[in-house]
């Protein structure tokens, strides 16, 4: 199914993302986990693929496994350090599994990376052109409700983002974010800019403090006082934390809902058990 038909239905959606193993002899432990993840029923989930490309292979591998698992797979892509042929053979690969989703990526730019004479692709948009070419795809985007940490202001990350989602992308999913008045801010400047498409909320939950600080600083999102507060309280107790993590990413969706935004998705880190406590925390109101 079509992650925009699953997104038309006007209802809530929660959906998940894993990632795939580094070393292939992990791939078995990684299906394990995406079987037991999608016993909670999430709308469709995503599978990360790795900025060099290299294991391609296994972001394919493990989007097959969701599908066979009765979920929608969304299968992540990058293209910044991929030539056009590798592009071509991993998007054919995709289609002949009959994956239909894909999130085109730029990738981030590796330390040290020399752009060549001749690059192919620069920014998103060139790869969601390049997809369109080659099926009948629904294509999504990345957005950042706190700015992409490589613009130089807000003004200039939204005209961007428009100039992809003119390009084909039918739905964007958002960056992960603690402070909904950040997104919903962001939101509503899509919508005065003639972004219309749905805009997914990115959550990640925080159950592991010390862990997760230097994914947070990376991703240029604002951590408020609360949050703060709650690490500094439980961040050195494995389980407290745990629990007020679940509790903490609970609340900030029921809020967002609260807000009018109806599509969610949860950064699940492989946590099938984290999964599956947010979505007990919201079963009424997913249901309803
Ligand atoms: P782009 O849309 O190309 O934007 C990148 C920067 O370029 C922005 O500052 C934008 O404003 C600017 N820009 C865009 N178009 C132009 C233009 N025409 N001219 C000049 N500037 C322009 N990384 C991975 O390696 N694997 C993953 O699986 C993965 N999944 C992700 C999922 C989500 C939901 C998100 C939010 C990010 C993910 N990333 C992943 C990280 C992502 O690859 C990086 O954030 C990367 O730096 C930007 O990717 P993009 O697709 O947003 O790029």
């Amino acid at each position: 199914m079509k992650i925009s038909e699953i997104l038309d239905k006007n209802r809530v959606t929660v959906s998940f993302e894993v990632f795939p193993p580094k070393q292939w002899d992990k791939i078995e432990s990684t299906k394990e986990t995406v079987r037991e993840m999608c016993k909670s029923s999430p709308s469709f989930m995503s599978v990360t693929y790795g900025a060099s490309g290299t294991q391609a292979g296994f972001t394919s591998e493990i989007a097959c496994e969701i599908k066979n698992s009765g979920v929608t797979p969304l299968s992540h892509l990058t293209c910044l350090t991929s030539t056009r042929d590798k592009i071509h053979e991993v998007v054919g690969d995709l289609k002949e599994n009959g994956i239909e989703n894909i999130l085109a990526l730029r990738g981030d730019i590796p330390q040290g990376f020399e752009f060549p004479d001749k690059q192919y692709f620069e920014h998103a948009y060139q790869l969601v052109n390049e997809i369109k070419e080659l099926g009948d795809f629904c294509i999504g985007g990345a957005c950042y409700p706190e700015i992409h940490p490589e613009s130089k202001s807000r003004v200039e990350d939204i005209e961007y983002l428009k100039q992809k989602v003119d390009c084909g992308v039918q739905f964007l999913t958002s960056q992960m974010f603690f402070d909904n008045d950040k997104f919903l801010n962001f939101y509503e400047m899509c919508r005065i800019k003639g972004i219309d498409v749905p805009i997914i909320a990115g959550i990640m939950p925080i159950t592991n403090a010390k862990q997760i600080m230097r994914s947070i600083e990376l991703s240029n999102c604002s951590v408020p006082k609360k949050f703060y507060r709650i690490m500094e309280r439980f961040g050195d107790d494995a389980k407290s934390m745990k629990q007020a993590g679940i509790i903490y990413a609970t609340e900030q969706i029921i809020d967002l809902m609260a807000n009018g935004v109806n599509n969610i998705h949860i950064y699940t880190m492989n946590k099938p058990d984290v999964a599956s406590a947010i979505m007990s925390g919201l079963s009424d109101i997913i249901d309803g």
